[in-house]
């Protein structure tokens, strides 16, 4: 008999991951390497390590070991918030009226908001067992920054975020949040780095991007003794991190024989879609199983669906190594009008070679569209999503519509990766019917991708 699948399927404690997966290490194909930007040869361990503390730098470089065993200290910090649950969305079912079955994987429940504690208290760790001092790093929308400071101050780490400039002004409670748990928090660009000196006279009144603060964090940790920098997507350890979402996930449909047909997640760096995808896309790579996985982007950001497959900067400065991946050229600035969140210009190298594998597919959804969701979500299952994790929900719910019509029974999965409760001024705009959606033409992006770096 078919066991009633609960509300919430929750996991044990003993039943949380043990070890995270790295789906590199099934891939036939692998990512390219990260190059050095002024040689243009793959970047080494000794010259990550100047960047990245050593630990996070082999697991970067390490594209064949499947498993790393999380350490026990970063467990018993995860016991905290999780296991995350897995919730059936029976009351969006109902409302919607559709014969798909649909599920959530809820990565709201702790202070910062999202998923970026899963990487946020891995990353401090490693600092920590190297004995620095502290870490830098950059937060757009700040959910980032907010979660490093909680793991910094769990185990005694200076923490100094540069905070894009239009974010630490409009987002002044996230701020808050990251000072109250100890971090140092400086708007970018600010006039304390050589690069953000030079951003701010060649960019008069600039309102700054991610590309420009990571230049900063990164100048900031090379130039202070004891201190490396932390990124909280893009990077394939992130992903390693994050896999503990895909593992849960997989875990808990499991424990009830579901399989799921669809995997759905919103994509601006790529990590939570990467973490939830990841045992998912390794059992394609091994030919065990098969699923349709999507990721969602916006439509004023588009990297995967109208970006190219090439060596990029990962940011602004250009002191970043250099990344293969689909991208909007490193020069690309989503339009200040964006509120949705996944403004970075290019996508994992991890996610974009398995979406140039044709494992992964990828739509574009309009902001509009999105609030719209979110809202319709919020008023049913009563969670007040992220406006990034909307656009995953925006596509979930446009593939529960499809099963109406074609009577099909899927199982559709998605990642619920944070709440939006920071992101009442973007709400505000969608309510008052201010929110407008800017989709950037082809002469845009051809500029932006005459400017890549030349390598190959
Ligand atoms: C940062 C963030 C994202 C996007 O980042 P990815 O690296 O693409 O996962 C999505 N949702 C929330 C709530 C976030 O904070």
């Amino acid at each position: 008999m078919e066991k009633k699948i609960p509300y919430k399927i929750y996991l044990d404690e003993q039943e949380m991951p043990r070890q995270w997966y790295n789906v590199r290490a099934d891939m036939k194909k692998k990512p390219q390497p990260l190059l050095n930007p002024g040689t243009l040869q793959p970047v080494t361990l000794e010259e990550l390590s100047g960047i990245f503390c050593e630990e996070l730098a082999k697991q970067e470089l390490d594209d064949t070991t499947p498993y790393f065993d999380i350490p026990d200290e970063i467990r018993n910090f995860y016991k905290m918030y999780r296991p995350s649950p897995l919730v059936r969305a029976y009351c969006l079912e109902e409302k919607l009226q559709t014969p798909a079955h649909i599920y959530y994987k809820f990565e709201g429940n702790n202070t910062s908001g999202s998923h970026k504690l899963n990487s946020a208290i891995a990353q401090a760790y490693y600092a920590k067992k190297q004995g620095l001092k502290g870490v830098t790093t950059e937060t757009g929308a700040g959910q980032w920054g907010t979660a490093l400071s909680m793991a910094c101050s769990y185990l005694d780490l200076d923490c100094q975020v540069y905070m894009v400039k239009c974010s630490y002004e409009q987002k002044p409670f996230r701020r808050e949040v990251m000072r109250t748990y100890g971090a140092q928090v400086t708007s970018s660009p600010s006039m304390n780095t050589e690069v953000g000196r030079r951003i701010n006279a060649e960019f008069p009144g600039t309102t700054g991007s991610l590309g420009c603060a990571i230049s900063e964090a990164v100048e900031a940790a090379t130039t202070q003794q004891g201190y490396r920098y932390v990124l909280g997507s893009v990077l394939a350890q992130v992903l390693l991190h994050q896999s503990v979402i895909g593992l849960e996930a997989k875990a808990a449909l499991d424990k009830y024989g579901v399989k799921a047909d669809m995997i759905i997640g919103c994509a601006g760096g790529g990590s939570n879609l990467g973490g939830l995808i990841s045992p998912f896309a390794g059992q394609m790579l091994r030919g065990e199983a098969d699923y349709e996985i999507i990721a969602v982007e916006p439509a004023s950001c588009p990297s995967l669906t109208r970006g190219t497959y090439a060596y990029d900067f990962c940011d602004t400065g250009k002191v970043c190594p250099l990344a293969k991946m689909y991208t909007l050229g490193s020069g690309f600035i989503p339009s200040a009008n964006h509120a949705g969140g996944l403004r970075y210009h290019g996508m994992s190298s991890t996610v974009s070679e398995l979406y140039d594998q044709g494992l992964v597919k990828a739509r574009s959804v309009e902001q509009t569209e999105v609030f719209k969701a979110a809202q319709y979500f919020a008023c049913v299952e009563g969670i007040l999503p992220a406006p990034e994790s909307s656009h995953a929900i925006k596509v979930a719910i446009d593939e529960a519509e499809k099963c109406k019509e074609t009577g099909a029974a899927k199982n559709i999965v998605f990642g619920l990766t944070g709440t939006g409760y920071f992101d009442m001024v973007a709400y505000q705009r969608y309510n008052d019917g201010e929110m407008s959606d800017y989709i950037p033409t082809d002469e845009e992006l051809a500029a932006s991708f005459a400017q890549l770096p030349k390598v190959e």
